[in-house]
């Protein structure tokens, strides 16, 4: 079925117009006897007038059609929604040509309009069967070589290309010949800036986006990056959009958000920028902090080490010290001790000096006589002064010997002595000497002999 036919004598007849477009009544051509010759703008196949239950005006192919024909294949649904464009193109002011072709048989518009008052065109493609993006751009492309703008609409559920060029999609009017009760609901934005975001719009009849688009008060605008999660009405539920038709007073305010994030993301990255520098101020500093302390703890434990050592340095030191004064003590001790011992050296032999100096040689031959004698009783030996007689070892006394055996010491000095061996016989002059000798303490009496002879020399007193 088709909207448009080829009349014999007046060319193009048009069934959506009332005079067919070309003055002609209805009438003149509906059931006319005998027919006049239509026939089909796109295959030439001979057609005839008719009405749909619904009285809509069309033509349709004669048996025996052309299966290449599209207008004979669309469906009622196409041709509807067709009559509905025509309608509110006409409503809007311009002009509505239907199944209107290209000079070179480039296109085929299902409505052209066209403005009264400059010429504009802007084709309207019902498009309810399938068809790819490569396939709607390239028919798309091909209006825009002959400077001709294009929306296509379709009442399908789901529209694959829907972004890819203009289109919007529709829910069709029951009855579909309320044309003026079809209404948009996807393809139609607005952009919502207290959230932020497009929100689709779904309350728009077809006839008023139709003037809209025709009176340049929409466009189809590429929708900006982070814009593309679309919000759909009445809920949270989201789509995902990368272009629609729109005013220019959304495009605007969408303009004035992404100036305003864009603003809010650069005052949050120098934030951010200020915070980093801020802590990467802080670690400097702490890092900075660090490092003093590290350096006053070395310096710390350095001058602890070097008191230490000073500490130990003073330790040897006096412990030195110490030793030189001890060592020096008791080299004193013993020079003092070397001194008191040569003192009693030299008073002993004082002593001893004086000692003897109480006996004549004659007396002592006598006393040793004497003790020999005695030897010879005691010992049937006869004791014998050594040669080194008044040495000191035997307390300046004169040691006698019987054989190798020491027999005893004759008159050794009482000042010393301390200087015999114990037990040691003495021999002394008499009993005054005997008294002298024991006086000191140092000898047992029973060890010291005397001979009862004189103090003195009484042959010299006689
Ligand atoms: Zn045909």
């Amino acid at each position: 079925m088709s909207f448009t036919a080829l009349h014999p004598e007046l060319g193009r007849i048009d069934a959506t117009l009332t005079d067919l477009g070309q003055g002609l009544a209805w009438e003149s051509v509906y059931r006319t006897r005998p027919r006049i010759g239509l026939t089909c703008p796109e295959c030439g196949h001979d057609v005839h007038a008719k009405l749909s239950p619904r009285r809509t005006r069309y033509f349709a192919h004669d048996p025996g059609r052309s299966p290449q024909c599209q207008l004979a294949v669309e469906s009622a649904d196409h041709h509807q929604l067709k009559l509905v464009l025509a309608e509110a193109i006409r409503r809007a002011g311009w002009s509505a040509d239907l199944e209107v072709p290209a000079p070179d048989g480039s296109w085929r518009a299902d409505v052209m309009a066209t403005s009264v008052a400059d010429g504009d065109r802007v084709a309207w493609e019902a498009q309810l069967s399938p068809i790819t993006d490569d396939d709607i751009h390239m028919h798309t492309d091909r209006y825009a070589d002959d400077n001709i703008d294009v929306c296509w609409v379709s009442s399908r559920d789901r529209i694959p290309w829907l972004c890819a060029v203009p289109a919007v999609a529709v829910t069709p009017a029951d009855p579909p010949t309320a044309a003026e009760r079809w209404m948009v609901h996807d393809g139609l934005v607005r952009f919502d800036y207290a959230r932020g975001g497009w929100v689709q719009v779904d309350d728009v009849p077809l006839a008023t986006v139709v003037r809209w688009v025709l009176g340049h008060g929409l466009t189809f605008h590429s929708i900006g990056r982070r814009y593309r999660r679309i919000h759909l009405p009445g809920g949270n539920a989201t789509t995902r959009r990368s272009a629609s038709w729109t005013t220019q007073r959304s495009i605007d305010t969408e303009a004035k958000h992404e100036a305003m994030r864009q603003r809010q993301e650069a005052a949050k990255s120098a934030r951010e920028e200020h915070a980093r520098r801020a802590e990467e101020h802080r670690k400097q500093v702490e890092r900075e902090r660090q490092c003093q302390e590290q350096e006053r703890r070395r310096a710390e434990a350095a001058e602890r080490h070097r008191l230490l050592m000073i500490e130990l340095e003073c330790q040897r030191a006096t412990r030195e010290a110490q030793c030189r004064e001890q060592e020096r003590q008791q080299q004193e001790k013993a020079r003092q001790e070397e001194l008191a011992r040569l003192e009693r050296d030299r008073q002993e032999q004082a002593a001893a000096h004086q000692w003897w100096n109480g006996v004549s040689a004659a007396q002592l031959t006598e006393l040793i006589d004497h003790v020999a004698a005695l030897s010879m009783t005691e010992h049937a030996s006869r004791a014998l002064p050594s040669p080194d007689e008044g040495d000191r070892e035997h307390a300046y006394g004169i040691a006698v010997y019987t054989g190798r055996r020491l027999y005893g010491v004759v008159r050794p000095c009482p000042q010393s002595l301390g200087r015999l061996h114990t037990p040691t016989r003495v021999f002394v002059r008499n009993a005054h000497e005997k008294a002298l000798i024991t006086a000191t303490g140092l000898i047992d009496a029973d060890l010291v002999t005397h001979f009862d002879l004189p103090d003195h020399e009484q042959t010299t007193l006689l």
